[in-house]
């Protein structure tokens, strides 16, 4: 009885409890708005931790024997002083820049002499809609791969994992989202409540809570069910669910997977390049092309070791592997590496095509 009341309510508290300091801070102290939510979400982020223990959704991906831990709180710290930064770039400086050569409100559609949270109402929307965008083309195009695929590294999900971004990520929402808010006039001050939502509804995406959540909740909002099919490492799951506040977008736009007929079973990027290390990771924009190719070449000598070990007695074919096969099996990696979203359409029109492998880098 109290577990099951726990779980109906842990989620709307946690929405509730998320919202209302920043909604107070906004009426009180406006210009703090930022430090209160961050600040705010660093609390939730703790209770939902032991929150994770008491009620877990799966065992396996609980945060205790996680090896991934401080590497989470590590790249969560660098993205919070890199959103930090994209703000200050973005929203003060280009914001005034943007307003002192009269390029915002280009269109002459901004409401801005309707009320103060109706604007932020339509900046929430509209910033979500082009969140949306930004992800999706994160998953359909290589240079943008390259900096959301440390999100999709992990193969739990916890608390600790909604703020597993590469610092560039942040940068990049500046640009596809951030200044186009502008453009259309919404006030620099009033943008980051976009980020704002984004956050909230990231950390308990991620959770590892067994939530209860009316089923007409995960066709309006993003409710971890639904953004845990977002993390499958099937990449015909994997490459729906973009939806980052609202799961509606993913409606229209036919990129949606029902979460109340769905579960995912196994997390992660399937046949991840990147090392487990820091660094590693935080070189992985510049380096993954890189590492794909070493992957391949893994993958190449693993096959032939296999072949080997089955047939001993043909040595002409074991003459050749570490030479000139597997340079050609790198030089056609580095030119055309693949982004999920081209696996998944290859599997999906090729429905014979073979699984890859799911061999893992070790962590
Ligand atoms: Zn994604
Ligand atoms: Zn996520």
């Amino acid at each position: 009885m109290l577990k099951s009341l726990l779980q109906w309510s842990v989620w709307p508290a946690c929405l509730a409890t998320n919202m209302a300091p920043v909604i107070i801070g906004a009426i009180l102290v406006p210009q703090l708005v930022p430090q209160i939510a961050a600040a705010t979400t660093i609390v939730l982020m703790s209770v939902l931790l032991v929150v994770e223990q008491l009620l877990p959704h799966r065992v396996d991906w609980a945060i205790g024997g996680d090896s991934e831990v401080w590497r989470d709180i590590g790249h969560s710290v660098a993205y919070a002083a890199a959103v930090n930064a994209s703000r200050v770039l973005f929203l003060v400086s280009l914001g005034s820049g943007i307003s002192a050569l009269g390029l915002s409100d280009l269109f002459g559609l901004w409401p801005s002499s309707r009320s103060v949270w109706l604007q932020i109402v339509i900046v929430i929307m509209l910033g979500d809609f082009l969140e949306y965008l930004y992800h999706r083309l994160s998953h359909s195009y290589a240079f943008l791969w390259r900096l959301h695929a440390l999100h999709h590294t992990s193969v739990r999900l916890h608390a600790l994992k909604g703020a597993r971004h590469h610092i560039l990520y942040a940068f990049g929402r500046g640009v596809a989202v951030w200044l186009p808010l502008l453009v259309v006039g919404a006030p620099a001050r009033l943008v980051y409540w976009q980020f704002i939502a984004v956050t909230i509804a990231g950390l308990t995406a991620h959770a590892n809570v067994s939530f209860t959540i009316p089923a007409f909740m995960h066709r309006l909002a993003v409710t971890p069910e639904f953004h845990r099919i977002h993390h499958a490492a099937d990449p015909k799951l994997g490459n729906t669910n973009f939806g980052v506040v609202f799961s509606v977008w993913d409606m229209l736009f036919g990129t949606h997977s029902d979460p109340l007929q769905i579960v995912v079973g196994e997390a992660g990027i399937d046949d991840d390049p990147i090392p487990r290390r820091f660094l590693e990771e935080l070189k992985s924009p510049v380096t993954y092309a890189t590492l794909v190719a070493r992957r391949r070449g893994e993958h190449f000598v693993e096959s032939a070791s296999a072949s080997l070990h089955e047939r001993p007695d043909d040595l002409d074919r074991v003459a050749v592997l570490p030479g000139h096969e597997l340079l050609d099996a790198e030089c056609h990696v580095l030119a055309d590496v693949e982004t999920p979203l081209a696996v998944g359409r290859e599997e999906m029109e090729s429905p014979d095509r073979p699984r890859r492998d799911a061999h893992r880098s070790p962590r």
